[in-house]
């Protein structure tokens, strides 16, 4: 079972946000904005190319309640799935970072050359 399994089922504790029948969200272990949170559907898919239209239209709700139940949907926030190798994604197991508590930048591509990747 992997990582983000166990965590929605109870195996390795999280500090939970908000929980329903289909989706959990958590505070990241490792935080990169005031507020950074993981939503993820408890059924494992592994990554966005496998999520279905039907789990991602109600995970859209999800998401806008986690917001406002951390007191950031009006302030604003970011949210960001990271796909496969090139992604970055470390835990294969689909997960949204909901980063938000500060203006934030936009970091690594700030001023990056896209010629620099080659
Ligand atoms: P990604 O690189 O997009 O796969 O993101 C994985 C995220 O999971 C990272 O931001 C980690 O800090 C976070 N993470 C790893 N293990 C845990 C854990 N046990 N509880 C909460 N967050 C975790």
């Amino acid at each position: 079972m992997c990582l983000f399994c166990k965590i929605a089922n109870n195996e390795i504790p999280s500090e939970i946000i908000l929980e329903n029948d289909d989706f959990i969200a958590f505070h990241d272990i490792n935080p990169k904005a005031p507020v950074h949170i993981l939503a993820i559907p408890k059924l494992h898919v592994d990554s966005f190319n496998e999520l279905t239209p039907d789990i991602m239209s109600k995970m859209t709700s999800f998401i806008q309640n986690v917001a406002a139940e951390v007191n950031i949907k009006e302030s604003g926030y970011r949210i960001i799935t990271n796909v496969g190798d090139n992604g970055g994604q470390e835990v294969n197991h689909l997960h949204f970072h909901v980063l938000g508590g500060a203006k934030l930048k936009w970091g690594h591509f700030a001023d990056s050359d896209p010629k620099s990747f080659l």
